[in-house]
């Protein structure tokens, strides 16, 4: 049975056609976090999935994992870690490129702000083909050797594979659209 609390989210996410090119259903969570009582929720629903789980590093996709994700990382204990677009961090920094529909993107991450062996989070707004998660799940996993313990999202795309191209890497998200 689905938590009565995830009826009220998935109203307060307002889906804009067409944006930003023809075609695309934009999921936009901005008027989620106009609505207080959603907005909470979906941080409580994540942190009572996530206290006691041990996990020291939330880390963020840019953009829209920075607004989900300090609040999580706040309320259980962990440090908050941006994965960020390219040049946009001022130290050091490991980058993993990805591909995307058309072209290629990069994301990166400071070097020493995760250490082998931590427990991490990693989540985003929404997850589409899935892409962008494993860029991050690569960054953490494969390269400093963080073990990542899940992927969340509020949001998932079905029907675009997100979920298969994560393999066998869990990943817990609170509504699903088409
Ligand atoms: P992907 O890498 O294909 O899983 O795409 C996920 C990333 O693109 C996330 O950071 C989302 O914020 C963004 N994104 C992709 N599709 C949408 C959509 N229909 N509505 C809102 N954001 C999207």
């Amino acid at each position: 049975q689905q938590d009565p609390r995830i009826a009220r989210i998935s109203s307060a996410i307002r889906v804009i056609p067409d944006f930003p090119k023809p075609g695309i259903m934009f999921q936009d969570i901005t008027t989620l976090l106009l609505d207080t009582k959603a907005f909470k929720d979906t941080i409580d629903l994540f942190v009572e999935r996530y206290r006691d789980k041990n996990i020291s590093v939330v880390a963020g996709v840019e953009a829209r994992g920075f607004i989900f994700g300090p609040p999580i990382a706040l309320a259980i204990g962990a440090k908050f870690v941006p994965m960020r677009k390219p040049n946009k961090l001022p130290g050091e920094v490991i980058s993993e490129e990805y591909s995307l529909e058309y072209g290629t993107d990069k994301m990166e991450m400071h070097v020493g702000a995760v250490e082998a062996g931590e427990h991490a989070l990693v989540i985003d707004d929404l997850i589409a083909t899935g892409g962008t998660l494993c860029a991050a799940v690569k960054l953490l996993g494969k390269r400093v050797g963080v073990h990542v313990v899940e992927c969340a999202c509020v949001i998932e795309l079905l029907g675009l594979k997100g979920r298969e191209r994560l393999g066998d890497r869990p990943l817990f998200v609170l509504v699903n659209s088409t």
